[in-house]
This record gives C-alpha cells, structure tokens and sequence, in this order.
C-alpha cells in the first residue's frame, strides 16, 4: 500500500520556528510543533499531537537548529518512517514585494528575490531564509513552496498603495504600501465567495488578532488594506501604535534622546494596547477595564475607534455595496463586546441590527465558531469567521507539489510590472 503524503509547513519568526506535518489529501494534522527565543540560553520547544502536549527544553541556537531539531522529532516520534515521506514544504514568507502576487515554487532566482527583499522584512527574512536553505540540504528534491503575506494586496490601485513622498522613494526603495496578512484575507474572501455563492464579493475584513488589519475587498480582490511598507502602519495592534503622525519619531527622539531605531522599536514593541493599558493580550486589558481601570478602558476605545474609521473609509469606497463586514483572528472571532462596540457606532448609517444573542454564541466559539451576528433585515451582513492561514500555506504547497508531480511546467512567477 502506497505510503499517505506528508506536507510540512514552516512559519519562522524572528527567534521562532512553528511547524505543521499534515498528511494529504485529507489534510489531517499529525502534529504541531514551536521552537521558541532561538538564539537564547532559555530556548525551547512543544510538540502537540492528539490529545498529547510535550514541552522539551534545548539550546537551539540558530534556525538551522531548529529546523534539524524538528527533522529529528518527526523521526524519534515516528511521525514520518524517513525523511523522504515528506513530499512538499510550504514556508510562509513575510515580504514579496512587488515580485510575487501568488504563491511560488522555491527556485534559486526565487531564493534570490527573497534574499534581496530582507531590506523589507529585516526582522523576518533572516529566520525565513535560513529555514528554506537548511530544508534545501535536509530535503533535497522536495518541492519547497514560498507563500507571501503580502500577495494578495497586489492588487491594490496605485491611489491606494502610493503615499506622498517624492516620487523616487518609490522607484528607488520601493516605498509603498505593500499590506500585511494576506493569506488571512484572502482564506478569509474564498470562505466568503463561497458562502455567499458569488465571485465577485465586496467585503470588509477586520483581521483583529494581536497584529491587526483591516482590509477592503473589491470584486473579490484587495482593494485597500491598512498595514503598509511594514506592519506598523494602520489599526492600533497589542504592541504596535498603528499609525501616528510621523513627525513624533524625530521630535521623541531629541526629547528623550533616543535614536531612530529605538523610537522604531518602541513604535513596534511598546506601543498600542501595551503603550496606552501597559497589557498587550486583549483578555488582559479587558478584564482590568471591568475592574475599573481608566486607561485600560482608554485603549479598548481607543482601538474600536481605530476599526470604527477604517469601516467607514471602506464603505465609502465601495460607495456602500459591501456584501458584509466579517471579523477573524483572536480578537475578532472571541471579543464580543468589543465587536456589539463596533457595531453600535455603525448600525444606523450602515442599516445593520446585530443579533445580539448570535454574537455572544459565536463569541463562545464552542458549537458554532462561524456565522452572521447581524439580523436578517440588515442591509450588510455581519459575520464572524475563523481565519486558517496555515490551510492556505498547505493547498498552494500541495497544489504546486501536484502539478509538479503530473510533469507539468513549474508554475511561471506572475510578475506585476
Ligand atoms: P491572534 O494574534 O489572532 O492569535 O490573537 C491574539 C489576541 O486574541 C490576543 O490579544 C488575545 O487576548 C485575543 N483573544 C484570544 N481569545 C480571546 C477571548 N476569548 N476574548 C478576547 N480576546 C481574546
């Protein structure tokens, strides 16, 4: 009997690695791992699988470490009889610039481009790059698939992604909004054309985890979409600020006497929900501000503020033909009071009711953790979806891998001039 297909997908972070072994088609989770601060004395590792949990303790000081180590568990653990059962790897890459609107077959000119867009991902791409090599070496032959969080923003019309600096800093360093969690927008518009039986879907996506991003689809493509050259830009997130006036980065930096890179930082690292409520996890700041807590409360206004605006300048650009609004990611799929706040500010001029005893079910993401949470009489629909990013690294990997199985042509890199 012919040995079931396994597909490892690769998520690295910056001192990260998470991986996934399915076995396909059926798409069946065998087991989770997460490498965790590779590169410090305290680095460490989990391993999920069926009701099991194991947490296992290892200096592991590099990516490349990481990724041997992974390699070694799937075989101790017999999750793979040998290294060859592993038919095909998806990686989930930060940043493909302007290169790539679809997913790739990972060649050397891919390898490349993606060395050569580190500039745009420089927290990202070291851990990213250094796990595709060591998989190369590891895996030789194995189909490897590069899947961008930017793809799916190609799309955008140049008023949308172009901001007004000189002209040059575009064409020069690529200055531009480029849009964050594209594989969770678009799982996210696929689920929605399909729910809704129709292509050409017009949505607002509230990605609201601890990054955040709101995205405007039009006709089933991205049309708009808040992150921008980096992830910084937009929604007030758990550690980022969102976006500010830009001048504050050069008058804190001779206040305080800080340099551009640690104002950068503390944008990214200390700023939103942490910055206004000193907690970052939402659950936190919630339960502080039902105790009473002013600036906790502070920063969940501040926040619905932020969606609220956002909502509304996409609503305008679809001149009000929005299909429905539907909120993911932790956030988004859990906070219901947060969502009812949302909601409350736009019902009247969007004609929407929310279905308050939908949203508090579906916020209880037990039985049913994906639905409308607006009434049947509102003019747009309101909904709450899972997001499942990790799915759509593993149908491009598997669908790459399977036209490349069936002798066909490596699809070609779709470039956007
Ligand atoms: P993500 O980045 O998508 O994993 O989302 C993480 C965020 O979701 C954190 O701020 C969590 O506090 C938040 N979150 C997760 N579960 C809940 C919940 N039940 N209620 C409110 N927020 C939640």
């Amino acid at each position: 009997m012919a040995e079931a297909e396994k597909f490892l997908i690769v998520n690295a972070g910056s001192s990260s690695l998470k991986f996934t072994l399915y076995e396909m088609p059926e798409a069946k989770v065998i087991v989770n791992g997460y490498v965790e601060k590779i590169g410090k004395d305290d680095s460490f590792y989990t391993l999920k699988f069926g009701e099991e949990k194991q947490e296992k303790r290892k200096a592991i000081s590099n990516h490349s470490q990481a990724v041997a180590t992974m390699l070694d568990e799937l075989l101790e653990n017999n999750f793979i009889g040998d290294i060859t059962d592993i038919k095909g790897v998806g990686h989930r890459v930060l940043h493909g610039g302007e290169i790539y609107s679809t997913s790739v077959l990972i060649d050397d000119e891919v390898l490349e481009n993606i060395k050569s867009l580190t500039k745009l991902g420089p927290l990202h791409h070291p851990g990213e790059i250094a796990g595709i090599e060591s998989l190369q070496a590891l895996l030789p032959g194995v189909p490897q698939v590069a899947v961008f969080d930017t793809a799916f923003h190609q799309t955008m019309p140049k008023e949308n992604y172009m901001y007004a600096v000189p002209y040059s800093w575009y064409e020069e360093n690529g200055v531009r909004k480029y849009g964050f969690h594209g594989t969770s927008h678009k799982y996210i518009t696929e689920q929605m054309q399909k729910y809704l039986g129709k292509d050409d879907v017009n949505l607002i996506i509230c990605h609201i985890g601890s990054g955040a991003s709101v995205s405007c689809i039009k006709d089933g493509l991205c049309y708009n979409t808040t992150m921008g050259l980096t992830p910084l830009d937009g929604l007030i997130m758990g550690t980022r600020s969102g976006n500010i006036d830009s001048s504050i980065i050069e008058y804190i930096c001779k206040e305080r006497n800080m340099s551009v890179e640690e104002v950068t930082s503390a944008l990214n690292k200390q700023s939103g929900l942490l910055g206004i409520a000193n907690k970052n996890d939402f659950r936190d700041v919630e339960q502080l501000a039902n105790e009473g807590d002013e600036k906790a409360q502070l920063a969940i206004d501040m926040l619905k503020d932020s969606i609220v605006k956002y909502i509304a300048q996409y609503y305008f650009q679809l001149h009000g033909k929005v299909d429905a609004i539907v909120f993911t990611a932790g956030i988004g799929e859990n906070a219901m009071s947060l969502r009812a706040g949302i909601i409350n500010e736009i019902k009247d001029v969007m004609s929407i009711s929310l279905d308050e005893e939908a949203n508090d079910t579906i916020a209880g993401f037990k039985e049913q953790n994906s639905g409308e949470i607006s009434t049947s009489d509102s003019k747009i629909r309101v909904m709450v979806m899972p997001t499942n990013e990790e799915y759509m690294i593993l149908k491009d990997t598997y669908e790459i891998s399977e036209q490349l199985k069936q002798n066909q042509t490596a699809p070609q890199l779709k470039k956007i001039s």
